[in-house]
């Protein structure tokens, strides 16, 4: 992916966390506050304006700029989780001209290193690193970019899937303990839709 792919690619998944809204809303009243949804809109709509509006030197501007809107905008606790992942692999992108699926795997591998830094989660905790992680393992067996797309995208639903059997260590959810059983985390869905939208547009 160049940089014109790049843009087009964070457009749809621009596209795609919008048009999720009302299940990240549900997915997040079920056992938090209700408000990732709205939050996650209010970021990516913000970087949806400028991938539209603005001119883009190289994939590392057009991912700089999806990890300053979301960080800006969404606020909450993935404000500040999804911005950190995708300024992580921004940085990981410098100097290259292009998406091969060697750099896709090293930005599954920055993302979650970053995140895990960021918010001191672990696997199996119920956060987004548990949708994320399982992306990165199966990115790496991949041949082509077009298959570490997919099967990072199978992955990233099948982890999301299984954080409904995990008891949350982070965030409003915590403080439910066993009660939370059954619900899947509403970030690992959120990071399970940008990697479909992404797989979608290769
Ligand atoms: P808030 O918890 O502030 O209301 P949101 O509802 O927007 O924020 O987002 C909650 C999501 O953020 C969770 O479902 C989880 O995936 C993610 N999250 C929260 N804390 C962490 C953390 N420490 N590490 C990774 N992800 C986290
Ligand atoms: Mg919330």
């Amino acid at each position: 992916m160049n940089t014109e792919d790049t843009r087009l690619a964070l457009l749809a998944v621009c596209d795609a966390v919008l048009d999720s809204e009302e299940l990240l809303t549900e997915a997040d009243m079920a056992i938090g506050d209700g408000d990732h949804g709205i939050g996650m809109s209010r970021g990516f709509w913000a970087a949806k304006r400028q991938l539209d509006a603005k001119c883009f030197n190289s994939v590392t501007d057009c991912l700089k700029c999806v990890g300053f809107a979301v960080i800006s905008k969404s606020g909450g606790a993935s404000g500040a989780i999804f911005g950190t992942f995708f300024l992580a692999a921004s940085k990981e992108t410098e100097g290259e001209t292009e998406i091969t699926h060697q750099l896709f795997e090293r930005i599954l591998d920055a993302g979650s290193n970053a995140v895990a830094n960021r918010g001191g989660a672990s696997p199996g905790d119920k956060t987004m690193l548990d949708a994320l992680r399982p992306a990165r393992v199966a990115a790496s067996n991949a041949k082509s970019l077009v298959e570490a797309l997919k099967a990072a995208s199978e992955a990233a639903a099948a982890g999301a899937e299984s954080t409904k059997e995990m008891i949350a260590k982070h965030g409003k959810a915590k403080s439910l303990g066993a009660r939370a059983l059954g619900y899947p985390d509403p970030g690992a869905i959120t990071f399970s839709i940008i990697m479909k939208a992404l797989a979608n547009s290769s």
